[in-house]
């Protein structure tokens, strides 16, 4: 069972931040789907986020911003999103549980989190984008992956260059829809320059940067498509858990890399 003893609902950043280290059992709280899945668990104070306007799609020069608090859904549809990296946040997001549950998931939990079992990671980490924590600290999402977090932080805001002249792509495999993904992969690409991330391996999304460089270097046709992919599939681990075993993901990697950079031709 859950217990939460407390709620509150600050009205600025200052004051969540205030309440957060208010209590060493306090916990900040997106769209509450996660405690959906924990057994027992009991929580001092609940900072919800929800009346601090963190629910925004904001394009902005050269980049778009968005809020920690806005939900898969609202990713999904936005009307600008659509039109930016080749649609691949519709791609990343549809096959997410279901509506009702993507009205509620946020991006913001979902990256500070580094949810291995994340498919929008995978996409933020291949349209490198940038993490706005409390305090303006900005740092790439490379980087915050590979970092230990601070006890108390909140995630205000996402920032993703290049909106309008990247080119984008996400797919993932599935044993059903709506179930977690056994495996995904992003691919993107901007002034040719490529970034491909695969995610689920089971561990968090990964870059392939040999991949990366190979196609640097010698640009994309279906033939180098091929080939990096297959560096891709090479160069990053994979494991097994209850979903798949480390060999299956490691055999069907270079068709799914492959099918993602197919797109960005
Ligand atoms: C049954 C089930 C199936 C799922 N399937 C998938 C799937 O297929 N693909 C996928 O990508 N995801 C999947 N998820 C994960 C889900 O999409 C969300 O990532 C998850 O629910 C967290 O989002 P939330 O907004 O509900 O976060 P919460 O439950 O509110 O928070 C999760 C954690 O993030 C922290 N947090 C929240 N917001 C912030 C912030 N702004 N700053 C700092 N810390 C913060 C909270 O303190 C908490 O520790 C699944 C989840 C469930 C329960």
């Amino acid at each position: 069972m859950l217990t939460i003893r407390e709620y509150a609902r600050p009205q600025t950043m200052d004051e969540a931040m205030t309440l957060l280290k208010s209590n060493k059992k306090s916990q900040v709280l997106g769209g509450g789907m996660l405690m959906l899945k924990l057994g027992d668990k009991t929580i001092d104070l609940a900072v919800d986020l929800v009346d601090l306007g963190l629910d925004y799609i904001k394009p902005i020069e050269n980049a778009v911003e968005i809020g920690a608090m806005a939900t898969f859904r609202s990713i999904e549809t936005d009307p600008y999103l659509k039109n930016c990296f080749s649609g691949m946040w519709s791609d990343a997001m549809k096959y997410i549980v279901g509506v009702q549950f993507r009205n509620l998931a946020t991006l913001g939990a979902t990256a500070y989190s580094k949810y291995a079992f994340s498919d929008p990671n995978t996409a933020l980490l291949a349209l490198d984008a940038e993490l706005v924590m409390y305090g303006d600290r900005r740092m790439a999402f490379n980087e915050f992956l590979a970092k230990r977090k601070r006890r108390f932080d909140i995630l205000e805001k996402i920032v993703i260059k290049n909106p309008e002249t990247t080119k984008a792509a996400f797919d993932s495999i599935r044993r059903s829809k709506g179930d977690f993904a056994v495996i995904n992969a992003a691919a993107s690409v901007c002034d040719g320059q490529y970034r491909i991330s695969v995610g689920i391996r089971p561990r968090v999304a990964k870059l392939a940067t040999g991949a990366m460089a190979y196609l640097n270097e010698n640009g994309l046709t279906p033939e180098t498509a091929k080939t990096a992919a297959k560096m891709a599939a090479d160069e990053l681990d994979f494991a097994t858990n209850l979903r798949a075993s480390g060999e299956y993901r490691k055999a069907v990697a270079p068709a799914l890399i492959e099918r993602v950079l197919l797109k960005l031709l």
